[in-house]
């Protein structure tokens, strides 16, 4: 039997926005996990549904809120993902996510350390205020993450689902 996973092609190129630790699997294993595990479907699911959500949030961002406020959300949310207070981020590259020029970056991020919420240098985002910058940033931040807090917690494996235990074994 064929699922999803197995027939899926994608025609998009992905990039890693920002350094950080990853892990990666080959698709045959992670095809059988994906068949043989409710609690891998689960997450494979809600991490859709979650992508969807933030593409949609995204969008409207674009349409509605200030570069500064599309800049605190964006920090926010690398923050987030990275775990750490260092990004590695250039000039260029987040005015190119943003889709701003690069010189509103420069402005936004001289303006953003002036007033101590961040540290910018040579490539090197460093957070210092977060509250701050959760505060200068739009509701988009917040509706994302509240939607990953919401819907990643239940990712407990379904009663009954013995195989997920022989996966971890094997
Ligand atoms: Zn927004």
């Amino acid at each position: 039997m064929q699922h999803g996973v197995e027939r899926a092609q994608s025609n998009c190129q992905l990039i890693v926005q920002i350094a950080m630790r990853s892990l990666r699997i080959d698709k045959q294993a992670f095809c059988r996990a994906y068949a043989e595990s409710a609690a891998v479907r689960h997450m494979v699911q809600v991490s859709n549904e979650l992508l969807i959500e933030q593409v949609q949030q995204t969008a409207a961002c674009h349409a509605l809120h200030s570069a500064e406020q599309r800049l605190a959300r964006w920090l926010l949310q690398c923050h987030d993902y990275a775990g750490d207070t260092t990004l590695d981020l250039t000039q260029d590259f987040v005015s190119e996510m943003l889709g701003v020029r690069r010189t509103t970056v420069s402005f936004i991020a001289h303006n953003l350390q002036a007033e101590r919420l961040i540290q910018y240098r040579r490539g090197h985002v460093k957070v210092l205020d977060r509250q701050a910058l959760e505060n200068r940033s739009c509701e988009c931040y917040a509706l994302v993450a509240g939607c990953r807090t919401v819907r990643v917690k239940p990712l407990a494996v379904p009663p009954g689902d013995g195989r997920d235990a022989d996966l971890a074994s094997s």
